[in-house]
């Protein structure tokens, strides 16, 4: 598979000639546009449910985190945000009583971040909920080839901005099932336990990229 990482190019407009015409084939750009107010959608319809983007970003991220990736450093580099701006949110979702710290076994210097009961009561209130639920009503080829599609387009814009890519076990050539029991992960050299396999990792490497 081709790497589509592209070049720094003008963004297309209609002026200079880079948008396209032609209803079968939308040019880039307008997919791209197409991309964010989806994403922008999510919250929108004037929905009041007492947390902002970030703070709902980070109450995901903090669900679905392995024991490596839950902190708030982490988290900044999933969200592409500054360290700060990163700690504030969570802070903020602390003083909530939707997250919680809790001391970190492998790294004393530093703390886990967990969710409450409160907080996972929170999760089932998800805005996010509805676009899964739309994108669930796929025919399972489409969402298989949507998703593929995505992560080839989110790790070429990692690459592209020099961010880090996130990912799961299943998908990561660090993961070293070879031997009789439970995977291996030869990042941090632990054993790895099957519920933890579809969890976001901050160490992930893609295995078809290494
Ligand atoms: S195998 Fe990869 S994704 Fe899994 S814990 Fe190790 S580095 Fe993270």
């Amino acid at each position: 598979m081709s790497d589509p990482t592209p070049s720094v190019r003008p963004i297309p407009t209609r002026r200079n000639g880079g948008v396209s015409g032609d209803a079968a084939a939308p040019a880039a750009i307008e997919v791209a546009e197409q991309v964010v107010h989806l994403a922008r959608l999510v919250h929108g319809g004037g929905r009041d449910d007492g947390l902002t983007p970030a703070q709902w970003t980070a109450l995901r991220y903090f669900a679905r985190a392995n024991r490596f990736s839950r902190t708030p450093s982490a988290f900044s580099d999933f969200h592409a945000t500054t360290r700060g701006t990163a700690s504030q949110t969570v802070k903020s979702l602390v003083a909530m009583g939707l997250l919680e710290r809790r001391p970190n076994e492998q790294d004393g210097r530093s703390a886990l971040i967990e969710v409450t009961p409160a907080g996972q009561a929170r999760l089932q209130e998800d805005p996010l909920g509805a676009l899964g639920a739309l994108i669930d009503t796929l025919p399972e080829g489409d969402r298989q080839a949507f998703s593929a599609t995505l992560a080839r387009l989110t790790g070429a814009m990692a690459r592209l901005r020099a961010s880090p890519v996130f990912g799961n076990c299943v998908d990561c050539g660090h993961c070293d099932t070879s031997l009789a029991g439970p995977a291996y992960c030869r990042c941090t050299q632990t054993l790895l336990v099957e519920s933890e396999m579809r969890a976001l990792c901050a160490d992930f490497a893609p295995a078809t990229t290494r």
